[in-house]
């Protein structure tokens, strides 16, 4: 029997990353960064207001209060876009809007509520008007500098940088509309069985619904995969092998579930990958989850996930081996769950020479193992946040002991 570690040492030995393609911004979301991003252009690239009000010389209301405004002739105005040439000239004022380019010879903004053109009248001063500054204010004062946020040349991010929606702004706000990332992986997930009906249609005695392709498509998602769901396929080794061949022309990686247990005769999965891939079917030292498989199949080399049929194992194995190799796929660190220490409000049985991962509820620093063990219970595990991890040689952990525990995502 393989460990745990051993199986994701495997795993994570064999994953490439995937590889780089340009996206535009939206496409690129989720992805990671394989290439610098340097500013073409400064951030902001000119002088511009910070508020709507005045462009003045902060010299000509340097002595304004309310007792003793100063007034000054409104000459013009210009507001965010106008690209056209403003001047103050000293002496004058030019009306200006929040993101308008600072007209030349002004060195300070005026907001307008310190003038008397922000008193109730909205809508301020027309140009050739006069305002009334009664506050003096700094040179530079409202004022957003050239390049103050970025310098042209400057990085304006790093290669490997998950491309998130502050990300996607920063881009967008530097002038990019295209980014070279590996992006979020394509998963497909499909489950193996005759005893798989769709849920939403009935079923007879002897059969159930398909609940894992569900949980493995939703649980990819979750960990940042374009996951798409195939369905079931029958206990079939020849349909099998050609559902994965036809999901590996879009899949950069597939996720198979049933089927692997040790000696079924109905046990399909195997005889469907000898003629694909490569693909090492293992017992590992776990519960649940012992029968895994993995390996690569079709000439991309695909890597190929094929757990266990019951609900939980398959769960569990998705969070302990899938998700960090998603990350890898995208050529990051392994994302693997948050752990914790907490004390158990009861006690604990676990299988001697397997690390067992109980589900359980992580309530701040305490935590209950749940009733309902078993690798089908899947009502026990939809009420779980957590799983308690009891090592390979721990076959009992008392209440008021402490136990590592993988938070649920
Ligand atoms: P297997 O690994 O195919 O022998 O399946 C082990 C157990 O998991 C059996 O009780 C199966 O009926 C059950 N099982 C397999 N696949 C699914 C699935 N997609 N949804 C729910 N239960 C499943
Ligand atoms: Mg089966």
């Amino acid at each position: 029997m393989k460990t745990v570690d051993e199986h994701l040492e495997t795993i994570l030995t064999a994953i490439e990353p995937i590889d780089s393609i340009e996206l535009g911004l939206l496409e690129a979301e989720g992805g990671v960064l394989t290439e610098d991003v340097t500013a073409s252009h400064p951030l902001p690239s000119f002088d511009n207001s910070a508020m709507d009000g005045y462009a003045v010389r902060a010299a000509d209301v340097s002595g304004a209060t309310a007792w003793h405004p100063v007034t000054l002739p409104v000459v013009g105005e210009v507001v965010a876009g106008d690209t056209g040439a403003y001047a103050v000239i000293p002496g004058t004022a030019v009306r200006i809007t929040t993101g308008a380019q600072l007209p030349t010879g002004a060195d300070a903004v005026i907001p307008v509520e310190w003038t008397d053109a922000g008193d109730a009248r909205a809508g301020g001063r027309p140009p050739g008007a006069k305002v009334q500054v009664r506050r003096a204010a700094d040179a530079g004062h409202a004022i957003r500098h050239s390049g103050e946020d970025l310098q042209a040349g400057d990085q304006v991010l790093a290669a490997g940088t998950v491309v998130g929606p502050m990300q996607i702004g920063l881009l967008a706000a530097a002038g990019r509309g295209a980014v070279r990332v590996r992006p979020r992986p394509r998963v497909a997930v499909l489950s193996t069985g005759n005893e798989l009906a769709e849920p939403g249609s009935p079923v007879t005695m002897g059969r159930i619904w398909d609940s894992n392709s569900f949980m493995l498509t939703a649980a990819a998602r979750q960990a940042g995969a374009l996951a798409h769901r195939h369905g079931t396929v029958p206990d079939d080794a020849h349909e099998l092998m050609t559902t994965i061949e036809d999901e590996l022309a879009r899949a950069d990686v597939l996720i198979t579930s049933g089927g692997v247990s040790m000696g079924g005769v109905h046990d399909v999965v195997k005889d469907a990958l000898s003629g694909l891939g490569s693909v090492e079917f293992s017992k590992v030292a776990m519960q649940p989850g012992m029968p895994q498989g993995f390996g690569t199949v079709g000439d991309d080399r695909t890597p190929i996930f094929t757990l266990p049929g019951n609900p939980v194992s398959a769960y569990v194995s998705f969070q302990l081996f899938v998700r960090p190799a998603l990350s890898a796929l995208q050529g990051t660190d392994p994302q693997r769950l948050r752990t914790t220490l907490a004390v158990l409000t009861d006690p604990l049985p676990s299988p001697a020479g397997k690390r067992s991962f109980a589900r359980a509820v992580l309530n701040g620093g305490a935590v209950t193992p749940l009733a309902g063990q078993g690798s089908h219970r899947l009502a026990a595990l939809a009420r779980a946040n957590a799983l308690i991890v009891v090592p390979e040689q721990v076959e009992r952990l008392e209440a008021g002991e402490e136990a590592e525990v993988m938070c649920l995502p």
